[in-house]
């Protein structure tokens, strides 16, 4: 696993994470090996560098770490994708 698993964004996702929308699944971003909810109030990150995952445990096992921003909001990190 690395931190180029995951998927690239599609156009729906940068519009996600600029708009800053929750929503199911997690963004990591390669350049720095953090990841994050959708909605997660931190700087956007570049395009290039996010990667798409269904869920949290997807990031962690790619080796991407938890956004201390999102941990602190105590909200548990999506686990599974909305049907
Ligand atoms: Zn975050």
């Amino acid at each position: 696993m690395a931190l180029t698993d995951g998927r690239e964004a599609g156009d729906q996702d940068w519009l996600d994470v600029l708009g800053k929308v929750a929503r199911a699944g997690v963004y990591g971003v390669a350049s720095t090996g953090i990841y994050c909810d959708f909605g997660c109030p931190s700087r956007t990150p570049l395009r290039k560098n996010l990667r798409i995952f269904a869920a949290a445990e997807q990031a962690e096992a790619a080796g991407y770490r938890r956004c201390r921003r999102c941990a602190r909001r105590g909200v548990p990190a999506w686990t599974e994708v909305s049907p």
